[in-house]
């Protein structure tokens, strides 16, 4: 909504130096994660505060590169992250399978199978964890966007926004 409105500074908005070359489309589903969000989901009520934001960053051929490169290792850290899982997965079941062949084994024993799982469960965690950081690599934000009002990271393209957009910055002056 915001987006049609707003003039993009010719500068480029991660440097803040170059003049852009090209235009990256920024889209980002912001939830507000609190304790009291956790607290309603876990009683099933979904009291979730997501804002979409999409906003034009222009780059200039360096910085177009650079976020071009982040993101395709932040989507390999990804896939790592995912294989890991996946793998442990693969494990945990094929653990499994070979436990259910253990009918008649005394309650000590049984634990003593159930905790030889763990580390397969623990590599699970651990390849979301990866995939998580992967996730976050990727995903490249050059501004705090809340209510329509931006705030670029870049104080030389901030101040180039608030001179041509002085509505949609928070502090003008
Ligand atoms: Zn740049």
């Amino acid at each position: 909504m915001h987006q049609s409105t707003v003039q993009l500074p010719t500068l480029c908005a991660r440097c803040g130096e170059n003049p852009p070359v090209t235009q990256h489309i920024v889209q980002e589903h912001r939830r507000s994660l609190s304790p009291w969000t956790l607290l309603t989901m876990l009683i099933g009520v979904r009291v979730s505060r997501s804002e979409y934001i999409q906003y034009t960053a222009p780059l200039c051929a360096d910085c177009a590169a650079k976020v071009k490169s982040r993101q395709t290792l932040g989507r390999v850290i990804m896939a790592l992250g995912f294989l890991v899982t996946a793998g442990a997965a693969l494990m945990l079941v094929l653990s499994y399978n070979n436990l259910s062949s253990t009918i008649g084994l005394t309650s000590q024993q049984l634990i003593a199978h159930y905790q030889s799982l763990m580390p397969q469960g623990i590599v699970i965690l651990l390849g979301l964890v990866i995939a998580l950081i992967g996730s976050s690599v990727s995903k490249i934000s050059f501004a705090s966007v809340r209510k329509g009002l931006y705030k670029f990271y870049n104080p030389t393209y901030q101040a180039a926004f608030a001179a041509l957009n002085p509505a949609a910055v928070k502090n003008a002056r």
